[in-house]
C-alpha cells in the first residue's frame, strides 16, 4: 500500500506540469495552423484546471488511507500482545478483589533480586534481599540512579526480576494473576494522574462501586474535603483541561483520597513535597500518615521527617543494599546514612533533598 500511494503521488507530481506543457505546445501549434481558436484552447485549459482539483483530493486520500492502514496495523499489534499473566499457575476461580485483600496480609520477601531493564545492557539491581513484615514502612534512600524507583517498579510488578524472586506472604508474585495483585497495590507518585471528569469520579477511579459516603470519607481522611466543599458543585466539580485547575497540593490530596478508597495492602509512595508550601505539606503529611496506617509501605524518601519514623531504612548504592536499620540504629552505626543526614542539615537547620544530599 505504501508503494502504491507513493507511486500515485510521484506520478501526480510529474504528470501535472508535463500535461500542462504538452497541452500548450500542441494547442499552440493547432492555433498557428488555423485549426483551433485561442478561445477554445483557453476553455480547454480552464476545464483541465477544474479537473485537477478533484484528482488532487483523490491522491491525498490515498496517502491518508496509507496512514490509517499503518495505525490499524499497530492496533492489531497491540491486540496480538500476550496477556501480562496467562493464569497458568492461578487457581481456577480467583476470589473477588475485596476477598483478595483479606487473603493477603502484605508480608514481602525480596530474595536475591537482580534486574536488567529489557533491552538494557547494564544490570541495575544486584542481588537485593529484604524481608518486610506486613504493615511495616520501609524508606528507600540513596542518591539519584541508585535503583530506588527500579526496586519499586519490581514490587509493583511493572517488570519481573531477571533473577531472584519477590514473595508476597510466601507466594511468588509471578504466580499471582497481575489483575489480582494490582488490586492489592496502591501507588502515589510525584506526578498525580487526574483525568478530565468530576472530583468524585477521580477519587473513585480504583473503586467504581464506591458509595458517595465512602468517597466523602476518603476525602475527609485525605484532608481534601474542605477545599472540595469550597467549590460550587462540590464533589461534582469537573477538573482538568475543561474544568477547574487544582494546585499541586490539592491534586496530591485527591490522589491520597483515591488510594485510601482503593484500600490497598501494599503502598508505594514517591514523596513529592519539595515544591509545596508549608501548609500544603503539613496537610499532605497528615493525610499520608492516615493512608500508611496498617499497610506495607515502600517510601521513596526525599525528606528526613518520614524516614525518622520508618520501621526500616534501606540505603541503596549503585543497585545494592549497603545499610538497613531504624533511624537510631543507623545513626549509631555511623555509616553512609549518618553522612547523608549530616550533609542534609544545612547551617539554617533545614532539610535538603536526600537525592542531592549524597
Ligand atoms: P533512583 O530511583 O534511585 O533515582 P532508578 O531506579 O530510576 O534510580 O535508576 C537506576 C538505574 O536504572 C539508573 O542507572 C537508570 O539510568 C536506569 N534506568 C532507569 N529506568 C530505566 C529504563 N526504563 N530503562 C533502562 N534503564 C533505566
Amino acid at each position: 500500500v505504501w508503494w502504491w500511494s507513493r507511486g500515485i503521488e510521484m506520478a501526480w507530481m510529474l504528470l501535472v506540469p508535463t500535461a500542462s506543457a504538452a497541452v500548450l505546445v500542441y494547442g499552440g501549434n493547432r492555433i498557428l495552423d488555423g485549426q483551433l481558436t485561442i478561445g477554445a484552447l483557453m476553455a480547454f485549459s480552464m476545464y483541465l484546471l477544474m479537473l485537477l482539483g478533484p484528482m488532487e483530493v483523490l491522491v491525498s486520500t490515498a496517502s491518508g488511507l496509507q496512514n490509517s492502514l499503518a495505525a490499524w496495523d499497530r492496533c492489531l499489534d497491540i491486540l496480538a500482545e500476550p496477556r501480562e499473566f496467562d493464569g497458568a499457575a492461578a487457581p481456577a476461580a480467583p476470589p473477588p478483589d475485596g476477598q483478595a485483600r483479606r487473603l493477603f496480609r502484605g508480608e514481602l520477601d525480596i530474595h536475591e533480586v537482580s534486574f536488567t531493564y529489557p533491552g538494557g545492557t547494564q544490570e541495575v539491581l544486584h542481588g537485593v534481599s529484604l524481608h518486610v513484615p506486613a504493615g511495616h514502612t520501609v524508606a528507600l534512600v540513596g542518591h539519584s540512579g541508585s535503583g530506588k524507583t527500579t526496586l519499586c517498579n519490581l514490587i509493583a510488578r511493572f517488570y519481573d526480576p531477571t533473577s531472584g524472586a519477590i514473595l508476597l506472604d510466601g507466594t511468588d508474585l509471578h504466580t499471582i494473576p497481575a489483575e489480582r495483585y494490582r488490586s492489592l497495590l496502591g501507588i502515589v507518585e510525584q506526578d498525580v494522574f487526574l483525568f478530565d471528569g468530576s472530583i468524585a469520579d477521580n477519587i473513585a477511579y480504583g473503586r467504581r462501586d464506591a458509595a458517595e459516603a465512602q468517597v466523602r470519607a476518603a476525602a475527609q481522611a485525605a484532608n481534601a474535603h474542605e477545599f472540595i466543599s469550597g467549590f460550587d458543585k462540590g464533589y461534582q466539580t469537573v477538573i482538568g483541561e475543561r474544568g477547574v485547575r487544582l494546585s499541586g497540593g490539592q491534586k496530591q490530596r485527591i490522589a491520597i483520597a483515591r488510594a485510601l478508597l482503593a484500600d490497598p495492602r501494599i503502598l508505594i509512595l514517591d514523596e513529592a513535597t519539595s515544591s509545596l508550601d508549608t501548609e500544603s505539606e503539613r496537610l499532605i503529611q497528615r493525610a499520608l500518615v492516615e493512608l500508611m496506617r496498617g499497610r506495607t509501605c515502600f517510601v521513596i524518601a526525599h525528606r528526613l521527617s518520614t524516614i525518622r519514623h520508618a520501621d526500616l531504612i534501606v540505603v541503596l548504592e549503585h543497585g545494592k543494599i549497603t545499610e538497613t536499620g531504624t533511624h537510631d540504629e543507623l545513626v549509631t552505626a555511623g555509616g553512609r546514612y549518618l553522612r547523608m543526614l549530616q550533609a542534609q542539615i544545612d547551617p539554617l537547620g533545614t532539610d535538603r533533598s536526600l537525592d542531592r544530599g549524597m
